[in-house]
């Protein structure tokens, strides 16, 4: 299957181009969930408000689909002041951050996703930018160059990343906020569902709410592409309510199963226990057996995986747990009962 194609991706891909900007919350008390993060940015927020100043650099790290650029625009609005978006990839020279920087008004919050992959030369730019709001720039050549420094104006660098084991340790230590995001609960998911149908006009009960919640891997980008195929699915097979049975048939039909597990969830599972015994095998090796890349099985499946408690990671590699035997009807030899 085509990664791009997967209905239970948690990267952004042209299936949530539509509607993924107006199902965006522009403030902190839209954002569903994630407590712990939202209850201290908002005492940092205040706080530098009060003060009459920019906000700390904050990193926010965590699965793909989570919110983190959707808490990098929240971050700016309550601050008031604009957003710049762009991405560790897509800033190949140290001129192109340059130009980023020196195009920044007093406050401005700029927004870096995949922060980790910016290359090494761009992230010593970015030192000097994120300590002393300062840019250092070299003029001419050879003996006769001569290093020059231009003022920045004070400004917030939100910074996000898959994983933030990747990042640089100068890096890191620029960064006064460091927030994890966690997966959703169900109900957290639910809540987001049900305000996204709102915005979106579409007709849902609360059973079909958490139907599709407990289906989405813990990220509100599945659960609102999800949200949208159901309404497909009811509009055309049903009275255009999504209830439980509505979703529940919708989501049969994508073959994602009650836990959100789909096809290549549970080759992943099965590949592993018929092929190595449920483990313990090596990340490199399951990438192989199964034709994805380890990086991605890292970030975006295991993270799922290990929350449901299917996965987990030992020092001598991934193991299958009993739980994962039992939800794909395999018998678990490991645990067989001897008489
Ligand atoms: P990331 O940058 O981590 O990949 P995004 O910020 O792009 O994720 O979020 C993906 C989508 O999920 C957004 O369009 C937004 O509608 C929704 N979303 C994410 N987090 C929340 C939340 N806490 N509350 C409501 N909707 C959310």
């Amino acid at each position: 299957m085509d990664f791009e194609e997967r209905i239970v991706a948690p990267d952004m891909t042209s299936m949530d181009n539509d509607i993924e900007v107006s199902l965006r919350p522009k403030v902190l008390t839209d954002y569903i969930g994630q407590e712990k993060a939202k209850e201290n940015l908002e005492v940092y927020i205040k706080a530098a408000l009060s003060r009459g100043e920019a906000l700390d650099h904050v990193l926010l790290y965590g699965p793909p689909g989570l919110g983190k650029t959707t808490l990098a625009g929240i971050i700016a609005n309550e601050m008031n002041v604009n957003l710049r978006v762009t991405s560790g990839p897509a800033i190949e020279k140290q001129g192109d951050l340059a130009a980023l920087l020196t195009n920044l008004n007093e406050g401005d919050v700029l927004f870096i996703d995949e922060i980790h992959r910016l290359n090494r030369s761009v992230e010593e730019v970015l030192y000097p930018a994120m300590e002393d709001n300062a840019l250092d720039i070299i003029i001419g050549k050879g003996p006769s160059a001569r290093s020059i420094r231009l003022d920045l104006p004070k400004f917030t660098l939100v910074g996000a990343t898959t994983r933030a084991g990747q990042l640089s340790a100068p890096l890191r230590d620029r960064f006064g906020v460091i927030l994890r995001l966690e997966l959703y609960t169900p109900e957290e998911l639910a809540q987001i569902v049900t305000r996204s149908a709102g915005i979106l006009g579409i007709d849902i009960e609360k059973y079909g709410a958490l139907e599709i919640a407990s289906r989405s891997r813990g990220t509100p980008r599945i659960a609102n592409r999800l949200l949208k195929r159901a309404r497909d699915f009811a509009q055309i097979r049903g009275n255009g309510v999504i209830d439980e049975d509505s979703a529940d048939y919708a989501l049969d039909k994508m073959e994602i199963d009650n836990l959100g597990l789909d096809n290549i969830d549970r080759l992943l599972l099965e590949t592993m226990i018929k092929s190595y015994n449920g483990g313990p095998v090596g990340l490199e090796t399951i990438a192989a057996a199964i034709g994805e890349e380890a990086i991605t099985i890292e970030d975006v499946y295991e993270p799922y995986l290990m929350q449901i408690g299917f996965l987990g990671r030992t020092p001598r590699g991934r193991v299958a747990t009993p739980a994962a035997y039992e939800h794909l009807g395999i018998i678990n030899p490991n645990t067989q009962m001897t008489f």
